[in-house]
């Protein structure tokens, strides 16, 4: 069998390159690939290439995923999100192949707060938000056998992310102020690469579940919870922190205006999921933690 993997030096892509390896050979590329072109603002040339490689399977990581930069090149990013995605999803159809492509719960307006499932109505607030959901209705329309992932608040423990950063802010000052009226679940990039690698080979062998999915970590949290949590490993592993768990003030949102606006209720359903691939999504704290322990 044959990949393709699009973006693979992104947070989830880097991840793909492990996960997907055991399923056969990875043809994996990035925007300044020089064997193929893979560079999401030329779309055209993206077609050529999912031709040239003929992969059994699309995977497409490379995502315009600068909320707030998106809002000042809504070109761009609608360029990244929507129209190359759109192309591939074409060529993928073309020979016949599977095309996984991942979403946002920024799909969304993050009204009440139950989580959405799947096919709940759709409300983005941002440009990010506008331009991920035209691409995944692009991929579903153009590829039939496609599988969507909508994730939410991605962290790696490759680069930075959100608990590196609290961490060394807790190091550096004596309190925080985190946002605590926004709700998802932290998710893990290794997690979902390893969900979307089981999901391939299930998808292949029955392609009746094709599909969109959410796909995130189990339980919920606040920026906030999720603050307090990696002071709290951190504390117990025996890091010095100037300011530790409790010093972490919560604040609305509104205490931290951006360009772009988010959805207050990001919790997703993923009840479809796991029932229709028979897995379990261990619930955030596990992943955090561990990434933690690989990083402290
Ligand atoms: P990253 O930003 O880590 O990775 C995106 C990748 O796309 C990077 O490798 C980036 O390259 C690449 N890219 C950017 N511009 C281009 C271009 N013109 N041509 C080709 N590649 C390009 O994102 P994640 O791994 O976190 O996201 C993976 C998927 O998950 C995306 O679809 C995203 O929308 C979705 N998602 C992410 C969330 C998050 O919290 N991060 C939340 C919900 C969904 P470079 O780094 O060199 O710019």
């Amino acid at each position: 069998m044959k990949l393709l993997l699009l973006g693979k030096g992104g947070q989830v892509g880097w991840e793909l390159q492990r996960s997907l390896a055991p399923l056969g050979e990875v043809v994996a590329l990035d925007f300044d690939s020089q064997e193929f072109a893979a560079d999401f603002s030329r779309p055209e040339a993206l077609a050529e290439t999912v031709l040239k490689v003929r992969p059994d399977v699309v995977v497409n990581a490379a995502a315009h995923t600068a909320v707030d930069k998106a809002e000042s090149e809504p070109d761009v990013a609608r360029t990244l999100n929507a129209t190359s995605p759109g192309v591939i999803a074409q060529a993928a159809q073309q020979i016949g192949a599977l095309m996984v492509h991942y979403s946002t719960d920024y799909v969304f307006d993050g009204s009440g707060d139950a989580p959405w499932v799947e096919d709940a109505a759709t409300g983005p607030l941002s440009v990010y938000g506008r331009t991920k959901l035209e691409g995944e209705q692009l991929v579903a329309q153009h590829c039939a056998k496609h599988l969507i992932l909508r994730t939410s608040w991605v962290y790696a423990a490759r680069g930075g992310n959100f608990a590196k950063t609290m961490l060394r802010l807790a190091k550096e000052r004596e309190r925080l102020t985190v946002i605590d009226d926004q709700f998802g679940a932290p998710t893990g990039a290794e997690l979902l690469a390893d969900v979307t690698a089981h999901a391939i080979r299930d998808t292949l062998r029955d392609p009746s579940k094709a599909g969109l999915y959410h796909t995130v970590a189990g339980g919920e949290t606040s920026w906030h919870g999720y603050a307090r949590f990696v002071l709290e490993q951190a504390r117990a592993a025996g890091v010095e922190l100037k300011a530790g768990p409790d010093a972490v003030d919560a604040v609305p949102t509104s205490a931290f205006p951006t360009p772009a606006r988010r959805p207050h209720n990001s919790r997703l359903d993923t009840r479809k999921l796991q029932s229709t691939f028979g897995l379990i999504l261990p619930d955030w704290r596990a992943g955090v933690a561990r990434m933690l322990r690989e990083s402290l």
